[in-house]
């Protein structure tokens, strides 16, 4: 290993001479954007998984967050207004120490970190300690929140301009730098952050510089978020509005005419499911996509998996079927992590899927034939409806008595699908691939009294959320229970539960769509 290289083999800093050099650091400063993790741009979410340290603060949403690789080190600083966790200037000389200490970091912030998030202040101490470092821009909750109202903030219509303020100074003290005789332009859309405790006196001087009392003006709270609240009134009403309806921070203040655009523009606080939460239940390998499908129609995952996915406890067996799947005349895929793990086996042998040869690849569902698909193989039979009967049935009429069936599948799934082959003289083996075991967690019950629905993918996952919910006492009466399937239905029912809602197409996707109309009627 030559002089240049670290211990990991990468290259590490020398100057011209070769001497080695202490290692640079890097700081990215990376908008986040305004909540929803679905507007984090791709170059912030590279950054944030790729760092040693994330510095964030309170308007940082938590998905985003989550994409910390393992390891990383995270450090909240706070900054909610009044509730300070460390200062302005300690941040600032915290991002600098730990870019001089050599290490990568992402210094997170709520939107844009350039629009009133004192971005230009840390850059500026960067640029002066001589830390390398990266703006990534970030889109911020002024255009954001309004979008997600349904108000343009230009409209043909109505203006050619608008403006983005910061309500922060208090309009009554001396040395305001905001110009409200400017500001009071009723052919401008005029944009205010973090105006909610100022509004009473910013209202009062815009009217006293002529901006007329019917003036359209909209409080958006928390946008973009689940919890998004939109208030409508005019520049005469608004501050009583505020008043009685306690809304409070943060949120962004629109003036202009173009508010009268969200009585037909509105969209994303309409749907369904929009505000629920919404208790996801399986393996947190398979949470996260579900919870990013929640994000995109404005419900709130909650996540709490119930059960983990494991190696089996006869990794032989497991690993015998690899190697001799070609014995087969089918092999069966009855989930996507049995994919995986055949895969995943298959690669430590320096193997592809060319090992399977002849051997034909059944599917249990669409899901899983997506993830046979990844690993390059195109399943020769998903039956309509995604249940063993309905393999068992296809697979009869796909082979002959005698051929061997290979189904390769978790430790505790259920007989029918086997019986019914070997009913049929099919000689089939059944090898687990992996074990899904029961997690105890003490944030099941706290999720789950806190969710407005409860979501079940199997019947392991009823099972083990049955194990860590005391039913009694967890407002079950007030929740939707919803399933996948007939399976986990049944399971809900054996173990206590009420069912509501079970998907007709038995995938997340089915799921979701039994739930909203479930809703529509509701
Ligand atoms: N850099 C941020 C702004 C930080 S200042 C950005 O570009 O969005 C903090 C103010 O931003 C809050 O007081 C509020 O006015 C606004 N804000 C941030 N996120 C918001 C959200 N999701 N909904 C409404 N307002 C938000």
């Amino acid at each position: 290993m030559n002089a240049r290289d670290g211990a990991d083999g990468r290259a590490s800093p020398s100057d011209a001479a070769g001497r080695a050099t202490a290692p640079r650091g890097k700081v990215f400063l990376v908008g986040a954007g305004p909540g929803d993790p679905g507007l984090l741009t791709l170059k912030a979410a590279r950054a944030i998984a790729s760092c040693e340290v994330l510095v964030y603060d309170y308007l940082a949403s938590a998905p985003i967050v989550a994409l910390a690789p393992p390891g990383c080190e995270t450090i909240y600083v706070g900054k909610r207004a009044g509730a300070h966790t460390l200062s302005q200037d300690e941040i600032t000389a915290l991002v600098v120490r730990l870019g001089r200490d050599g290490k990568r970091v992402v210094r997170l912030k709520g939107g844009d970190v350039f629009v009133f998030a004192r971005g230009g202040e840390e850059a500026r101490a960067l640029h002066a300690a001589g830390v390398p470092f990266e703006i990534v821009p970030g889109i911020t909750s002024a255009l954001a929140a309004p979008a997600y109202a349904g108000i343009p903030l230009t409209h043909r219509d109505y203006n050619s301009a608008f403006t983005v303020a910061t309500g922060h100074e208090d309009p009554s003290k001396n040395g305001s730098s905001l110009d409200f005789s400017k500001l009071a332009d009723p052919s401008q859309t005029l944009v205010l952050l973090m105006a909610m405790s100022n509004l009473s006196g910013i209202v009062a001087e815009l009217r006293r510089h002529g901006l007329p009392a019917d003036m359209p003006v909209a409080i958006v709270r928390e946008g973009t978020k689940p919890q998004q609240e939109t208030l409508v009134a005019t520049l005469d009403t608004i501050v009583a509005e505020v008043d009685r309806r306690g809304f409070a921070a943060p949120a962004i203040v629109v003036i202009g005419r173009v508010v009268a655009e969200r009585e037909r523009l509105r969209w994303f606080d309409t749907g369904p499911l929009f505000g629920k939460k919404i208790l996801i239940t399986r393996a947190a390998l398979d949470a996260h996509a579900f919870a990013a499908r929640l994000w995109e129609i404005g419900a709130e995952p909650l996540v709490a998996p119930t059960i983990a996915i494991q190696p089996p406890d006869d990794l032989d067996g497991a690993e015998i079927a690899v190697r001799d799947v070609r014995i087969y005349h089918w092999v069966v895929f009855t989930s996507r992590h049995a994919v995986d793990a055949f895969f995943m086996r298959l690669r430590a042998r320096g193997a592809d899927a060319r090992a399977l040869g002849d051997t034909s690849v059944a599917a249990i569902g669409p899901k899983t034939a997506e993830r046979l698909l990844s690993h390059g193989v195109v399943a020769d039979f998903v039956p309509a409806s995604y249940v063993g009967e309905a393999v068992a049935q296809g697979l009869i009429e796909r082979t002959q008595p005698g051929q061997r069936v290979l189904l390769y599948r978790a430790a505790e799934a259920r007989e029918a699908l086997p019986a019914m082959l070997r009913a049929a003289e099919r000689d089939v083996d059944v090898v687990a691939a992996y074990k899904t075991v029961a997690l105890r967690d003490a944030e099941i019950p706290r999720q789950a009294q806190a969710a407005d629905v409860w979501t079940f993918t199997s019947a392991s996952t009823v099972r083990a959320f049955c194990d860590n919910v005391p039913l009694a006492d967890c407002g079950m009466e007030s929740k939707i229970v919803a399933c996948i399937g007939p399976i986990a239905a049944e399971a809900a029912r054996a173990n206590g539960l009420r069912v509501d809602v079970v998907a007709a197409e038995f995938t997340v996707e089915g799921l979701l769509d039994a739930l909203e109309s479930s809703f529509t009627r509701r």
